[in-house]
């Protein structure tokens, strides 16, 4: 049973399908539905998408990305061009499009769907689980319940684990709006950081066809969640926007505002329960992205309870250390580089550096968005053997679309 079908949920179902096992996916959405993101897929988003058989060209919004330009407090503008090896390194998908496709991958793969439908509760019962929803009033006892139900999915006490106090920490919250009728932003994504909102950033991410989702991330250590809409706006009126999408644009639906949970919790699975994806806070603290990490934890889920699968309890130690492997030391990083980005000297010194020569501005734009490990970064002999070989992710030629 797998509460969600966004990127961790479907994951989780294909791989689930790919073992043999019967699974069923609930979602309170109708699909196609939208969900606030900034639509940037990063190498490992994109080699796990390969995996799961979903193809660029049945995604009609997909733009292949061919560098990025971040634009630092001081305005100087550091230019990454990702190396052009015939594989692929950064995209962007809209997430209406995208979710489809998964959707779809995952019923091609067997799974069942039920949308539409919201779970309201998850509780123990005997050896398994009871999952209520509303509406039709069913419920449904699985032994395995994966909750893939994003940042605001059940309420905690809904899953019987009470969240840890957050009153006062660091959360990062973003904001998204599309943009209609752009100049051409020449598979180019662009990021921006200024001032007032260190460490968080503004973002134009090219969306189609003279479309762009731009959109603005706050942490609120320094700046109250209430700031977001004002500083978004202030973006969409700022020379560096206009000056790269031009001033004939016009807004496309409402700008959009939803946390990024960059909090791994205590309780990621618990006696056959699993927690994936946002609903597990595992989004980078320093970028905010996570439908990679949704995707990976989707398929550590089901490689944990494949090898296990009747011993519930071994399956949830297992997924546990599979998910410490991945992300720790990488998330530890991101929160050192996050303390440092805070200041605006040393952000405009990082983005001096990273254009110092086209081979240094290379080797950060794979470490930002391949699978180079974050903590490379710290030791200068780890970081350029990390980059010696570059692979971006494959998929089958025929499907390959042209860069929009
Ligand atoms: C503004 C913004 C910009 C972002 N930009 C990027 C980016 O560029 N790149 C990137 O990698 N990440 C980005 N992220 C993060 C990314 O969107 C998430 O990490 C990703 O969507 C997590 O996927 P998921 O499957 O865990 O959850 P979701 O995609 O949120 O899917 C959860 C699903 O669960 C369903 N659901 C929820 N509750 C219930 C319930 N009770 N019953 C039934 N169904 C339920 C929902 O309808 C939904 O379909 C961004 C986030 C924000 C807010």
């Amino acid at each position: 049973m797998i509460v969600g079908a966004g990127p961790a949920g479907c994951s989780a179902a294909i791989h689930a399908r790919s073992a043999g096992l019967s699974v069923r996916i609930i979602d309170r959405a109708g699909f196609p539905r939208d969900k606030t993101c900034g639509d940037g897929l990063t190498t490992v988003a994109l080699r796990e998408l390969s995996a799961l058989g979903v193809q660029p060209a049945s995604v009609p919004s997909w733009r292949s990305i061919a560098g990025v330009r971040i634009t630092s407090p001081s305005g100087r503008v550091a230019h990454l061009d990702v190396p052009t090896d015939g594989t692929l390194y950064i995209a962007t998908a809209p997430r209406r499009e995208l979710d489809e496709q998964l959707l779809i991958a995952a019923r091609n793969a067997g799974a069942e769907t039920s949308l539409g439908t919201t779970v309201t509760d998850i509780v123990r019962r005997g050896d398994g689980w009871l999952v209520s929803c509303d509406g039709s009033g069913e419920s449904v006892e699985a032994a395995y319940v994966i909750h893939a139900g994003g940042a605001r999915g059940l309420p905690a006490f809904k899953t019987g684990h009470p969240r840890p106090a957050t009153a006062g920490r660091d959360e990062l919250i973003a904001s998204r709006v599309y943009l209609d009728n752009t100049l051409d932003l020449d598979d180019r994504i662009h990021i921006w950081f200024y001032n007032d909102i260190l460490p968080g950033y503004a973002w134009i991410f090219p969306s189609g066809k003279n479309t762009a989702n731009v959109g603005v991330a706050l942490h609120t250590a320094n700046r109250s969640p209430s700031d977001l809409v004002a500083e978004t706006e202030r973006v969409l009126e700022s020379d560096w926007l206009v000056g790269l999408v031009g001033d004939s644009v016009t807004r496309r639906g409402a700008l959009r505002s939803w946390p990024i949970p960059i909090r791994p919790q205590p309780d990621l699975a618990d006696g056959g329960l699993f927690r994936l994806g946002d609903a597990a806070g595992l989004c980078d603290p320093m970028t905010g992205e996570g439908i990679a990490q949704a995707l990976t934890s989707g398929r550590l889920a089901m490689e944990s309870i494949r090898r296990n699968i009747d011993r519930p309890e071994s399956a949830t130690s297992a997924y546990h250390k599979a998910l410490r492997a991945q992300f720790t030391a990488d998330y530890r990083t991101s929160r050192i580089l996050l303390r440092l980005l805070r200041s605006s000297r040393w952000t405009r010194g990082a983005v001096r550096f990273m254009g110092v020569s086209p081979r240094i501005s290379q080797w950060f734009a794979r470490w930002m968005f391949e699978e180079v490990p974050r903590r490379a970064v710290l030791s200068p002999i780890a970081f350029a053997r990390s980059l010696e070989t570059p692979h971006g992710a494959s998929f089958s030629d025929e499907d390959n679309p042209p860069s929009a």
